[in-house]
């Protein structure tokens, strides 16, 4: 008789003891009684001294587990030790920290298999004349799918109704099948598919230092400017990790993982690539979750869940655009990618690179202080100049679709010399709000008290912050006049007020609402870059990553509100911003110009970044953040509260705030707040804060666990919708 811990999925802050007939290791899954359920739950540890549970009443009966789900183990040491890890550093469940890491088939119980139900087409499905005759297009699209070979049934489903599914089946055109998991190939022994350029001296520093030291914890934080050969160095250094078949894990912000980036290591070694990211079906995503940790492939690309990657042999971790705040989870197990993979680089003892243009202030700091080789790439990679940075000041000048006289001249001359210009504005939609010209009223979402959002296209009202949506109002609300105006410029009304000024110049625009679905963004990438667009209107997602070489002229409008942001990172993000948006012009050997146009060209910040560029602002926000002892000069936790009455939830962050005080001079833990999130309500819940901070990170997390349980006990607690957010990058 076995006495085994579980981690159960459940949201208490604790393992719970089962008995077992059989051992059962450490890493594997069982199937558990709980309460009145059955539970998949993760084995964390197995004794078999039964005398241990016995207290003064005699042996404590367990109960026993239901089944074993994996005979043997299904997660190794360093992932177990990484989960108590974050239970700990985080202050959340072990059980649900498990959910997070398991593929959701394995949370669900699945048993790990190497083949799957899958679709093809019958002989029938293979004559030209059967597919022709087929009248409705999904029909067609779905038989084009299959043409090559069978595709898992589940990945056909979740492209192709059921309906068109069983309509090709009851035609006899589709039958099912069984297909293995294909070998993704010797990737061991891969022979280079294109000569690589020769490196830069820059980026030939930096190989032979991370070549140096291969097979123990260093990390590395490589700071080079956009379009200095960052990805480049990542290829080279790869190469001999590789050769000796060890895997390489690398992750990239949300918005990066494109067919070109993974295009770019499949063409350079010809091997295929593993990738995860969060749009696969959970069938897609467990099979290149098991081909890693077989050690099937040697390349693994994905977003910020991949860090929970098993891999058989580790050799290295990337982490691409390490600034990105997509590698911050923002609900549940909080965690943050790059801080994760620091800790499993470290426990799996392999180098660990972390890239950015503009690295996060945490990561200079560490590599400032030389906890991280700091390796830099000052030149643009091909002889590529650097953008030219510039401020137009906006006061006093006529408008025209929200952009300055003389920035139009500017722009017209770049479009003459048949160039491309970005034009760059973080709001989408016509008009940030709606107003009555008679009572000055605006047109709230009444849940958030916010101003409606005005989309022209569809002549609807639309909250950002909600998603409630409603029809444009003929009348005032509060006076009932009928002279209702918009206010504020979003693109669409940008790209209108483009298209007049520019008539004849083709124009497209690269927003959320414009661009649904990554194929269709990935079409207008091509679509520019194949120059059939000279004038590029868009939203933040034209600021990540993509390289545009034909565009020499970057316009941001409007980057006064985060000059005089509540938030004190605002200034970092907005550097950050800049900076890439930057990167994106004068690429191929043609020399870029960037203007921010602004009512405040005087800006210490936007000064500084223009004279001395992001690196030295960067240092000098360090300064700031050293002398207002703020991280990551000092360490801060949040807590956040949420419902649907607001002095509930002052209430509720007081008593923590009570909780916390008791101890507070012994952590030397000071508070902010209660006060409110920068989003004050959101959907009719009001929302505020409570954030923690202390100079030194170990006294924090003890002050944190010291009274968690008292918070949790705190009659309000279960009122309130509130959570706990450790190092928390954003208070909206
Ligand atoms: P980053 O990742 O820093 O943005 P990339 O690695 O994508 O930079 O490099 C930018 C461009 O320069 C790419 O087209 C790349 O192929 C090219 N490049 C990189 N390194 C070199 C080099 N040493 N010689 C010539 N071209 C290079
Ligand atoms: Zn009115
Ligand atoms: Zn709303």
């Amino acid at each position: 008789m076995s006495i085994i811990d579980v981690a159960v999925p459940v949201p208490l802050r604790q393992t719970f003891s089962y008995s077992s007939e059989q051992e059962v290791a450490a890493g594997a899954r069982v199937l558990v009684p709980f309460g009145r359920r059955q539970l998949v739950g993760v084995v964390i540890a197995c004794r078999d001294n039964v005398n241990l549970l016995a207290d003064d009443d005699g042996p404590v009966k367990l109960k026993a587990i239901a089944e074993v789900l994996d005979q043997s183990p299904l997660f190794d040491s360093t992932l177990i030790t990484l989960a108590e890890w974050l239970s700990g550093y985080y202050h959340h469940p072990i059980g649900e920290v498990w959910s997070t890491i398991m593929p959701s088939k394995l949370r669900k119980g699945a048993a790990l298999s190497d083949h799957e139900p899958a679709l093809m087409l019958s002989d029938k499905g293979k004559s030209a004349e059967a597919v022709a005759a087929l009248r409705g297009k999904k029909q067609q699209q779905c038989m084009a799918l299959l043409e090559p070979g069978p595709v898992a049934t589940e990945e056909v489903k979740a492209q192709y109704s059921a309906a068109v599914i069983k309509a090709l089946q009851d035609k006899a055109l589709i039958e099912t099948t069984i297909i293995n998991n294909p070998p993704a190939g010797d990737w061991q022994h891969f022979t280079l598919q294109q000569t690589p350029p020769t490196a830069s001296t820059e980026q030939a520093v930096a190989i032979a230092a991370i070549n140096q030291q291969p097979g123990q914890f260093v990390p590395y934080l490589l700071d080079g400017v956009t379009g200095s050969g960052k990805t480049e160095v990542y290829l080279q250094v790869i190469e001999p990790v590789l050769k000796q078949g060890k895997q390489v894990l690398i992750l990239v912000p949300e918005i990066g993982l494109t067919p070109q980036t993974v295009g770019r290591f499949e063409r350079r070694f010809g091997v295929t690539v593993g990738v995860l990211h969060s749009q696969m079906t959970d069938t897609a995503r467990l099979r290149v979750w098991q081909q890693s940790r077989r050690g099937e492939i040697g390349i693994i690309i994905g977003t910020r869940s991949a860090i929970f990657t098993p891999l058989k042999s580790p050799g290295m971790i990337i982490v691409d655009e390490e600034h990105d705040e997509s590698f911050k989870q923002q609900d549940g197990l909080r965690y943050h990618a790059r801080d994760l993979a620091v800790k499993r680089a470290h426990s799996e003892q392999v180098p660990l690179i972390l890239g950015s243009a503009t690295p996060s202030l945490e990561s200079l700091n560490n590599a400032l202080n030389k906890r991280y080789t700091h390796l830099t790439l000052q030149q643009r990679a091909g002889g590529a100049s650097h953008t030219q940075l510039k401020v137009l000041d906006s006061r006093d000048q006529p408008l025209h679709a929200g952009i300055a006289q003389g920035l139009i001249n500017i722009m017209r001359s770049h479009l003459q010399q048949g160039n491309q210009v970005l034009v760059f504005l973080n709001r989408r939609g016509f008009a940030p709000a709606v107003l009555c010209h008679h009572c000055g009223q605006t047109v709230d979402c009444k849940s958030c008290d916010r101003p409606f959002t005005y989309h022209k296209s569809q002549g609807r009202l639309q909250c950002h912050h909600c998603g409630a949506s409603r029809k444009m109002p003929t009348h005032c609300g509060s006076c009932n006049s009928d002279d209702l105006q918009t206010s504020g410029i979003g693109t669409e009304q940008l790209e209108q007020g483009l298209g007049k000024l520019f008539p004849d110049v083709a124009q497209v625009r690269i927003d959320s609402d414009a661009v649904k679905g990554k194929d269709k963004l990935i079409n207008r990438l091509d679509e520019i870059n194949a120059r059939q667009y000279q004038l590029l209107v868009g939203t933040q997602i034209l600021s990540k990553g993509h390289h545009f070489p034909h565009v020499t002229l970057v316009v941001v409008l409007d980057c006064d509100g985060a000059l005089f942001s509540a938030d004190f990172r605002a200034a970092e993000k907005l550097a950050q911003l800049i900076t890439q948006l930057a990167g994106r012009a004068g690429r191929a050997n043609k020399p870029g110009e960037m203007w921010l146009q602004t009512d405040n060209p005087g800006h210490p910040l936007l000064q500084d970044l223009i004279n001395n560029g992001f690196s030295h602002f960067a240092r000098q926000a360090l300064q700031e953040r050293k002398l207002a002892q703020l991280p990551p000069m000092s360490s801060q936790a949040v807590f956040r509260g949420e419902a649907n009455d607001s002095s509930q939830v002052t209430h509720f962050l007081q008593q923590v705030r009570q909780c916390y005080s008791v101890s507070a001079s012994v952590a030397q833990g000071s508070f902010i707040g209660p006060l409110p999130c920068l989003i004050e309500k959101r959907q009719g819940r009001f929302r505020f804060m409570l954030i923690m901070q202390c100079q030194q990170r170990g006294a924090l997390h003890s002050w944190l666990k010291h009274h968690l349980q008292d918070v949790e006990s705190l009659p309000l607690a279960s009122k309130v919708r509130w959570s706990l957010d450790v190092d928390p990058v954003d208070f909206s």
